[in-house]
């Protein structure tokens, strides 16, 4: 199964991811985990990723796909994955697209986790995770027993850098303008699934599976929009939707043509040349001669466009 989580810094996408992997053997592929572990690894691509991170910013799309291709080529990776942060704007998605097409190995689903503003304000500024075991807490609505401790290994506990107001605000217009129109990509391709991504964990998690489940048993049918009327120019050809059947899924692929179909005009009968006979022909052609030389020769037509060039 190959699905992608969109979804607001902080609708609960790495919280989720992790219980989907657990669920469904595939890994959790999460950019911004990739990017923070070469940071701390201290590789250059992490140094060069790092000024926009701490900005809020988005990474170049050249170090994120290049990140991408190289952990989908794995081998964990070839029954399907849970992409969590990426794609972040149109042209990773394109690429992701293309990627997988190569492959053969296209997306089943787009699910979007929907949270709204407050929450996801409260959810991130309170979001303290475990470096050691990877358990996540939040210190308003699901706090450790001891203060920043795991309760499950007892590691201290992480506050992301990029967990404060003035990041968050960045994150979130940045997810606004580049991110949030990805909802409609997938919307168009039929993969959108959105799901109300508020309330208790374990609560958001059976409403994934609801999404999920017919997905992972091969027999869920993506929702393609309605085909456009097809205009039909005369005489021209008409591009019309085709949907393939492949192993029991529509597939969209591209347009094909096809010629329109116009009424035959019913073809006219041309008469048989007539043959005139030798003598005939002769005394035609020696009335014509005569008819012309007894015709005042006509003054040819100065023409004002054309000029005389004068020799120098
Ligand atoms: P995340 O853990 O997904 O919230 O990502 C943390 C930060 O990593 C983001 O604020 C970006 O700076 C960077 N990042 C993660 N994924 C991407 C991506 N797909 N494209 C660009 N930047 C990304």
């Amino acid at each position: 199964m190959r699905i992608v989580l969109l979804g607001a810094p902080g609708s609960g996408k790495g919280t989720q991811a992790k219980l989907l992997m657990e669920k469904y053997r595939i890994p959790h592929v999460s950019t911004g985990d990739l990017l923070r572990a070469a940071l701390a690894a201290g590789t250059p691509l992490g140094l060069q990723a790092k000024a926009a991170m701490d900005a809020g910013q988005l990474v170049s799309d050249e170090i994120v796909l290049g990140i991408i291709r190289e952990r989908l080529r794995h081998n964990d990776a070839k029954k399907g994955f849970i992409l969590d942060g990426f794609p972040r704007n149109i042209i990773q998605a394109q690429a992701l697209d293309s990627m997988l097409h190569n492959l053969n190995q296209p997306l089943d689903a787009a699910l979007l986790l929907d949270v709204d503003f407050d929450a996801l304000m409260q959810r991130l500024t309170g979001r303290r995770t475990c470096e050691n075991c990877g358990a996540s807490y939040n210190i308003y609505t699901n706090p450790p027993r001891l203060d920043d401790q795991c309760d499950r290994c007892g590691a201290p506990l992480h506050h992301r850098a990029d967990d404060n107001e003035e990041t968050i605000g960045n994150r979130l217009r940045v997810y606004d303008a580049q991110t949030k129109p990805l909802i409609d990509f997938y919307r168009n391709q039929g993969r959108l699934e959105s799901i109300n991504a508020v309330g208790e964990v374990q609560a958001i998690f059976k409403r994934l599976l609801v999404v999920l489940e017919p997905i992972a048993k091969g027999v869920r049918k993506l929702k393609l929009p309605p085909p456009s009327p097809v205009k039909s120019v005369k005489g021209k050809p008409v591009a019309q939707p085709v949907v393939l059947p492949v192993k029991g899924k529509l597939l969209p692929v591209k347009p094909v043509m096809s010629p329109v179909k116009s009424p035959r005009k019913p073809i006219a009968k041309v008469p048989p040349k007539k043959t005139l006979p030798k003598k005939a022909v002769a005394a035609r052609t020696a009335s014509k001669k005569s008819a012309v030389k007894s015709q005042p020769r006509a003054k040819p037509a100065k023409s004002p466009a054309k000029k005389t060039r004068g020799r120098r």
